[in-house]
């Protein structure tokens, strides 16, 4: 199954439950706008190169459309449009101003140099600078993208229009950034798991937690799990698993791949595992934290953890979906689990806009009390409903986003 069938799915059980007519779903699924460029560039060795970029728009009935921009050399039309959708149902659920969008170019980061992603970055905001901008669209780090590459996109972007530091999020903090952007999303990933093991009658001390990817999202979701106690026993990342099953120590992987290019290949502190391995593990926690599609119906009855934290976007298959479901396992959908990120986007984005900046301390305020009233929100509907956590975030996000269209008479 593609990634879009997957949340096509996803959305028409919830459009089920909101009894929403054929023409509100049309409307729902379709793509504003999307567009293809191509970005040729020179290569370090003299070489001309030429790669595909992708932006797509999906929704902004209920404000600018919000969503990342991803490096991978997986990326496509098919996952960029699915992610794109995933975003407009993640900043209703959270309940921000924004619509949903997402972009992405089919690169390998760890394969070009720095100047290299600099001329690739520079050369896809020539192409669409003219239909993004801070009230139309803002991009933000996403997979193989951070700080820099949003730096280098703000520089390129008010070449052609002016100072405008909200067109982008993500930035450095030297540069207009948000204190706090870049743990943002695994710190809402451990946030809303400790509210969920809360709910769940689990405690933090007893709770062993296995992480897939150790990026942005999965080191920052593991070292803020580790200070709430939890034992995380497990991570990984592309070169493969390292799991202590007394738990490992957290600052030590930190410091570990920091030293070596954000990788982990030849920690020596933890047995050597597959990622396959990780995903079978014997833990009360699983969080796939890396790319798409890791949770299929081959492997979902082999995982052992009652609970699954989707820190990736779109990390689990609907016929696995349904299995863990069957199972009576719990999994927080990521519409809701890494909508951290876009909240604190959020807050650079109002920041900007009035030249002044909030201190972390704020920041990691307002993203609790954000997080948690969606949280509040979305455990509400399942109970009432007797839906899953996901169906009921769909609930929450498709009736917001359907709600708004409607007021405006959009359709
Ligand atoms: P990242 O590029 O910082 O890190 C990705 C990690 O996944 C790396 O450790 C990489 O080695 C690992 N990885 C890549 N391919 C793998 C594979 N085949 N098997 C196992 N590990 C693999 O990316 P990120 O920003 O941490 O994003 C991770 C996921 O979280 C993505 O699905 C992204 O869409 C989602 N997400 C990110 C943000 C954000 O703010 N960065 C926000 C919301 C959702």
């Amino acid at each position: 199954m593609k990634a879009l069938d997957a949340t096509q799915l996803y959305l028409n059980r919830a459009a089920d439950h909101l009894e929403l007519p054929e023409s509100t779903r049309q409307f729902l699924v379709t793509a504003k706008r999307e567009v293809q460029v191509q970005i040729p560039i020179e290569r370090d060795d003299g070489r001309l190169e030429t790669y595909l970029g992708y932006r797509v728009q999906h929704n902004d009935a209920r404000g600018p459309m919000k969503g990342g921009l991803r490096y991978h050399p997986e990326v496509d039309l098919d996952e960029v449009r699915a992610l794109a959708a995933l975003m407009t149902w993640k900043t209703a659920v959270v309940n921000l101003p924004y619509g949903g969008a997402k972009g992405g170019i089919a690169i390998d980061p760890q394969q070009l140099s720095s100047r290299e992603l600099e001329r690739i970055t520079r050369k896809f905001v020539d192409e669409i600078h003219d239909f993004v901008g801070p009230n139309n669209d803002i991009p933000a780090p996403d997979m193989g993208t951070d700080s820099q590459v949003m730096a280098w996109y703000m520089n390129q972007y008010q070449k052609y229009h002016g100072f405008n530091p909200a067109c982008v999020t993500g930035k450095p903090v030297e540069m207009y950034g948000a204190p706090g952007r870049e743990e943002a999303t695994g710190r809402g990933v451990g946030i809303l798991c400790l509210k969920l093991l809360g709910r769940l009658g689990r405690k933090p001390q007893q709770t062993r937690v296995a992480i897939q990817g150790f990026g942005n999202v999965g080191s920052h979701t593991a070292w803020f799990l580790n200070k709430a106690e939890c034992r995380v026993v497990a991570v990984s990342d592309r070169s493969g698993g390292y799991f202590r099953p007394g738990g490992l120590d957290v600052p030590s992987v930190v410091r570990y791949a920091n030293s070596h290019r954000g990788m982990l290949a030849g920690y020596q502190e933890a047995e050597p595992i597959t990622n396959e391995q990780l995903m079978e593990l014997d833990c009360e926690v699983l969080i796939p934290a890396a790319i798409g599609g890791v949770i299929t119906e081959q492997n979902a009855h082999k995982m052992k953890a009652p609970i699954i934290i989707e820190g990736a976007n779109n990390p689990t298959y609907p016929g696995a979906d349904d299995l863990l479901a069957a199972e009576g396992r719990t999994v927080l959908p990521d519409i809701l689990a890494n909508a951290g990120g876009v909240t604190v986007s959020y807050f650079e984005w109002a920041q900007n806009r009035q030249y002044y900046q909030w201190t972390q301390n704020r920041v990691r305020q307002e993203l609790d009390h954000v997080l948690t009233l969606a949280f509040e929100a979305v455990w509400e509907i399942a109970q009432q409903r007797g839906t899953s956590l996901r169906t009921a975030a769909y609930i929450l996000g498709i009736g917001r986003v359907s709600r708004a269209a409607t007021l405006a008479g959009r359709m």
